[in-house]
């Protein structure tokens, strides 16, 4: 499917009502909500893609988007990995009102920020954090189910270790798949931490990939996360199409 079907495709999605069939704990504040699509109502998505969710919540209809952080060759099972804000709606109401047997509207799936198999031949990059773990833990599950062995990195930032997502299944993906790389960096680390900490930098990362240059690279962070880094991989000359970035808090018009 190329991009116009896409964007076609992006009106004229119906909204599907699916079930809760599990919620999954990840940490402290970020669930996973896995929903029922045995029946293929909701369509085909590439690896990065999201859906945007109806919630009716006191009498208003509530749409938020989130990413389906689980792998298209998986279509019966399609996860939305969501993180609680303190102070946010949409969020609350899944932590205290979604539990298996809820029914979810949703409209997708839709989005220009995906992992395309044949197009997307270069080295992979992947440069996350926080939630924003989410796009690139559906492409690399993806990449495993096809067995891929061409390289791919993630490169993840996290708070603490309490905030770490996907954490074990990531780490079992370094022995599964050759060409895979995993590196995690803590900006608030316990004494006991020893891996990386800080910050996510531009040069930790080119010590890191040989074919920097060349390499295709997918950002999700905070917003000053994705400016920084496009700003810093197009200083370091890497061309605008080799880097998709994707942002989870827009400006939004109206709830
Ligand atoms: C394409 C796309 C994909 C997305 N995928 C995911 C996903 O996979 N998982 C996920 O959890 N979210 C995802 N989001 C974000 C999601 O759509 C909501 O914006 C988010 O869950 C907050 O909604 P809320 O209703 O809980 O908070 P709101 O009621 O919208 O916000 C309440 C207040 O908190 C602020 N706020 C909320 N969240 C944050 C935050 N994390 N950082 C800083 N300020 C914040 C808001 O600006 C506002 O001031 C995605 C967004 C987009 C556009």
């Amino acid at each position: 499917m190329n991009f116009k079907q896409l964007e076609f495709k992006k009106h004229n999605d119906p909204l599907v009502a699916l079930s809760v069939t599990d919620v999954i704990q990840e940490t402290d504040d970020v669930r996973t909500f896995r929903l029922d699509n045995s029946k293929g109502v909701l369509s085909p998505h590439k690896p990065g893609m999201f859906v945007k969710v109806c919630l009716n919540i006191k009498g208003e209809n509530v749409w938020r988007s989130f990413t389906i952080s689980s792998s298209p060759l998986h279509p019966k099972q399609i996860d939305l990995t969501i993180k609680r804000n303190p102070r946010g709606v949409a969020g609350n109401y899944f932590f205290e009102h979604i539990s298996p047997g809820s029914e979810i509207k949703i409209k997708g799936p839709l989005g220009r920020f995906f992992y395309d198999r044949e197009l997307h031949t270069e080295p992979v990059v992947l440069l996350c954090a926080g939630i924003g773990i989410t796009p690139m833990m559906s492409i690399v599950r993806f990449l495993s189910d096809i067995k891929q062995n061409s390289p791919c990195a993630l490169f993840y930032g996290a708070r603490s270790h309490l905030d770490i997502i996907f954490d074990q299944e990531t780490k079992q993906f370094i022995s599964e798949l050759p060409g895979f790389q995993y590196f995690l960096t803590l900006s608030q680390p316990s004494p006991q931490w020893l891996g990386n900490c800080g910050h996510l930098n531009i040069d930790f990362i080119q010590t890191k990939i040989p074919q920097f240059l060349r390499s295709r690279f997918f950002l999700c962070g905070p917003r000053h996360f994705n400016q920084e880094f496009e700003e810093q991989l197009l200083g370091s000359g890497v061309p605008q199409s080799l880097i998709h970035c994707e942002l989870f808090h827009k400006k939004r018009k109206s709830k």
